[in-house]
């Protein structure tokens, strides 16, 4: 298992943990860009969106998405948010294991980089 996120989910690398159930975790980003930013990442190991598959996983992309939803709000963002995902090279992705971006507390602008 060479895979970052699958340590933090077995628990072999620590974070800081603000929720988990037996499908997702989410955690403090280590380098976060606004006051609030985190990351919600599915157990289950899917190294980008392009494997995300629609037949198997419809119900496990709804959860990340209400569970980004709902930690969100609980953390005083109820005036709005951003949520990201890096797809693959040429979208900027550097962790190979799908994961969910929250960003709070801040103004956000557009475009992004
Ligand atoms: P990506 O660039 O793949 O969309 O985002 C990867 C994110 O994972 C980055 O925001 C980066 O700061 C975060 N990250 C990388 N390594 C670690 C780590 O060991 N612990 C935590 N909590 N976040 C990490």
């Amino acid at each position: 298992m060479d895979c970052l996120f699958c340590k933090i989910v077995a628990g072999d690398i620590p974070a800081q943990k603000i929720y988990e159930d037996d499908q997702v975790i989410a955690f403090n980003d280590i380098a976060p860009q606004a006051p609030v930013h985190f990351l919600v990442i599915p157990k289950k190991h899917i190294a980008t969106l392009h494997d995300l598959s629609e037949e198997d996983d419809k119900a496990l992309a709804g959860h990340i998405l209400f569970t980004a939803q709902r930690l969100a709000e609980e953390r005083g963002c109820q005036e709005g948010f951003r949520v990201v995902m890096n797809c693959n090279d040429l979208g900027g992705q550097t962790v190979y294991h799908i994961h969910m971006h929250v960003l709070g507390q801040r103004q956000m602008h557009w475009p992004p980089g």
